[in-house]
């Protein structure tokens, strides 16, 4: 079938307001949110209803033509961007946006994948109550990217990954075959728990189009503290204690390098250090609680004192405001926005057992040192997950594109550290195209040779997001 007769049947199928061709059109569907990918397609659809995402997976299917799913393009990874195939077609699912329902005796909520994250948290605590998932992208991201990537964010330590969250799923298989699995269900053993496998599959198997989240009671009572460390080994015996005496009331455990808080006052107008003097690293707890403000406050006294007695920290912050809460969010949230105003950089994001982050941190950076004696490390991530965003900037003075032009042997060595300890090279971003090879390298040949099993029975005609992640 040529070009032409597929987009009219696509026009025929789901209505003319619901099919975009023009370059102008199409042109902000082709870059990933860093700039660093740039695809083709043929055409962008924005289906309103699932039976209409059936109808254009039935006609993709028959044409062969590629499916790339996109939910609100925040993803790092580049997988919800088309390659340079001319008759891909992208299936953005922003018109499919409607909160199907919120039930507050069995604590879920049914949502469409093109659901801002934000907007959930928001109908949620509308109900008086949580929504747990959550990260910096929030108000951009949508529910389906969040699953297909299996989003983590600041509260994994508590509440889990996205996919802990998830009940059901409704999806799309390649075919068009709508699969109905919008349970609500806390039990259901019945065999393979098959919304896990199209959870974190980044769109290779299916389009989701909906699904069932829990939610939980909200935590309204929040305390947080900043605490400076001399060395992420303090930061491991300050974790296992608050995780001792805190536990479920700990709701994130987060790291950053004295260099992050530096280049953070250096690039965010009116984001400081709430210390005086300088530490080599910092953590950032919060505390939550339902209820019980004095009891949540003097808790976390008590567990500072013990810190600072059994020398787990040099000095503390703690919040008394919500507003203190917010500034001291935002000196780890403005992180990212920090390097990236510093220039072009390299971001890895790992994961390792907990355990092994001090000893991973040394032999990482002689590692890297090796390759380029000058190169700067800012380090941070969600500690408490095991969970480091390994990054990496160009030397002072070097030119701008220096981490383009010698990257890769950096992230080879940080790469090699990482699996040395057992750890994982995608932490929470994903594979998508940025690190398909390097999935190749260090996934178990097994591992890989399932996957790609699953992959044929969920998508004999290989059309679901082709050049991502397998
Ligand atoms: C500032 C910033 C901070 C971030 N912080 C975090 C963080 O703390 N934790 C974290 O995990 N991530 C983080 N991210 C990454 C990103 O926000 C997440 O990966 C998010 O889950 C992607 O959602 P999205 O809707 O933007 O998906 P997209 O980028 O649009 O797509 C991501 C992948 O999912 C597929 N996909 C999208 N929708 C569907 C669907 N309905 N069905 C099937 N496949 C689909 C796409 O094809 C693609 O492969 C951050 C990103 C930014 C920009």
């Amino acid at each position: 079938m040529n070009s032409v007769n597929f987009i009219q049947r696509l026009r025929d199928a789901i209505g003319d307001d619901s099919v975009f061709t023009t370059p102008d059109d199409i042109a902000p569907w082709l870059t990933d949110w860093r700039g660093l990918y740039r695809g083709h397609a043929q055409a962008v659809v924005r289906p309103r209803t699932t039976e209409a995402v059936s109808r254009v997976l039935a006609l993709c299917q028959d044409a062969r033509v590629p499916v790339v799913p996109r939910g609100g393009n925040t993803g790092l990874c580049g997988g919800a961007t088309p390659d340079g195939a001319s008759n891909n077609l992208v299936l953005s699912l922003d018109r499919m946006n409607a909160i199907r329902g919120i039930d507050t005796i069995a604590n879920t909520l049914v949502a469409e994948a093109g659901c801002i994250l934000g907007d959930l948290q928001r109908a949620a605590a509308e109900v008086n109550r949580l929504l747990p998932l959550s990260l910096a992208a929030e108000d951009s991201c949508q529910l389906g990217g969040n699953l297909a990537t299996n989003a983590g964010g600041v509260n994994v330590v508590r509440y889990g990954m996205a996919r802990e969250l998830v009940l059901g799923l409704e999806a799309v298989l390649p075919g068009g075959e709508i699969w109905h699995g919008l349970r609500t269900l806390r039990k259901d053993n019945t065999g393979y728990d098959l919304k896990q496998l199209l959870i974190g599959s980044e769109g290779t198997l299916g389009v989701i189009t909906a699904a069932a989240l829990r939610l939980y009671a909200p935590t309204p009572v929040r305390q947080v503290v900043i605490a400076a460390v001399a060395s992420p080994r303090q930061a491991l015996a300050l974790y296992e204690l608050l995780f001792a005496e805190c536990g479920p009331r700990m709701q994130a455990f987060e790291f950053f390098t004295g260099e992050c808080v530096d280049l953070v006052a250096a690039n965010v107008e009116g984001v400081r250090s709430p210390f005086a003097g300088r530490h080599p690293a910092y953590v950032l707890v919060e505390l939550a609680d339902t209820a019980d403000e004095a009891g949540l406050n003097a808790l976390l006294e008590r567990v500072i004192e013990q810190a600072i007695e059994r020398d787990l920290c040099a000095d503390a912050v703690v919040s008394s405001s919500l507003a203190q809460i917010e500034a001291m969010w935002k000196l780890r949230e403005e992180i990212s926005e920090a390097q990236r105003a510093d220039g072009l950089h390299l971001k890895h994001d790992v994961s390792l057992p907990i355990e092994a982050i001090p000893d991973f941190m040394v032999s990482a950076e002689a590692r890297i040192r090796r390759v380029c004696p000058d190169v700067r490390p800012f380090i941070f991530g969600h500690f408490g997950d095991g969970n480091l965003h390994y990054n990496l900037s160009r030397p002072a003075g070097a030119p701008n594109d220096f981490m383009a032009q010698h990257g890769e042997p950096l992230t080879a060595e940080v790469l090699d550290e990482v699996a040395q300890y057992g750890g994982s090279i995608s932490a929470e971003h994903g594979i998508g195209q940025l690190k398909r090879d390097y999935f190749a390298k260090y996934k178990a040949p097994l591992e890989l040779r399932l996957m790609r099993e699953i992959k044929q029975v969920f998508d004999p005609a290989g059309i679901m997001n082709p050049g991502k992640l397998l």
